[in-house]
């Protein structure tokens, strides 16, 4: 008879929308309720009766939202939305899962001579945060700002890297501005700023002058040849060497945009040039 390994069926259930390894010494946690001011007066009132009339849907799993602290993810859903702390990689910001980090680059950041000082993520790049970012980017689901604005600003990690800069938004092309009706990084900017407060400004220094086609098809040195001329300087842009500026996207995933776009800064003058995104992807 077969001496039965039928017993050790390695329970090897991979839950799709489970965190990985959180295991290990967390350099990410679940993200924080959103840290803007509470909403008072009528606008909270119309809000509130809104979110009665027509309760929100989970983006991640489509049940009702109730009693959570995002406003478009399930209070099942949001602890699944991962905040990233230190250590990271300083590029990029993605965390070192329970490594001691140094000033090492990330396998992400291979091959990329960052043109900025530092990068840093407000939280992984996956489940509910992949769906606030795909509502925003493909849906015209601006109403996501809130939350990624929230999550942004309520990360100690990313809300004390941005706090008193000026934020560039990374620029769209206009054709694709017309298209989508907006900058998702302009807007994300925007709404980040407006939480901070504290000085914290949005300047909109950079153009997008080609229209670049989707990139995802090319290895990194041939879009770095295509990104190369595909920003300029705004005209007119005030360039204030003595600020601290930092570039915003949604999502950092080859750097290759945000870094063409700090090496156009910094031949424009800016001294102090670092990045922060949403997501990492
Ligand atoms: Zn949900
Ligand atoms: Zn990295």
């Amino acid at each position: 008879m077969n001496g039965g390994s039928a017993g050790e069926t390695e329970s090897a259930e991979t839950e799709p929308r489970e965190p990985e390894a959180t295991e290990t010494r967390p350099a990410v946690g679940p993200a924080a309720a959103t840290g803007g001011p509470p909403e008072t007066g009528w606008r909270g009132l119309a809000r509130g009766l809104r979110d009665v009339l027509f309760p929100p849907s989970c983006l991640h799993c489509g049940d009702m939202v109730e009693r959570s602290p995002l406003r478009h993810v399930c209070a099942a859903c949001a602890p699944l939305v991962m905040a990233v702390e230190a250590p990271c990689c300083p590029c990029c910001g993605h965390p070192f899962f329970g490594e001691a980090s140094g000033e090492r680059l990330c396998v992400h950041c291979e091959g990329l001579r960052p043109e900025f000082r530092e990068g840093r993520t407000a939280v992984l790049f996956k489940g509910p945060a992949r769906a606030l970012v795909h509502e925003l980017k493909y849906r015209h689901g601006l109403f996501v700002l809130e939350d990624m604005a929230g999550l942004m600003a309520g990360n100690p990690h990313t809300a004390e890297f941005l706090r008193g800069a000026t934020l560039v938004p990374v620029p769209l092309h206009p054709r694709k501005k017309r298209e989508r009706g907006y900058n998702q990084g302009e807007e994300l900017a925007r709404a980040v700023a407006k939480r901070l407060g504290g000085g914290t400004a949005v300047a909109e220094l950079l153009v997008r002058v080609v229209d670049t086609q989707t990139q995802t098809n090319l290895d990194r040195e041939r879009r770095r040849a295509n990104l190369k001329n595909a920003f300029a300087l705004a005209p007119r842009a005030p360039i204030n060497p003595d600020l601290r500026y930092v570039l915003i996207d949604d999502v950092f995933t080859t750097g290759s945009t945000l870094n063409a776009c700090a090496a156009l800064l910094r031949r424009a003058g800016c001294l102090n040039v670092d990045v922060c995104t949403f997501g990492h992807g």
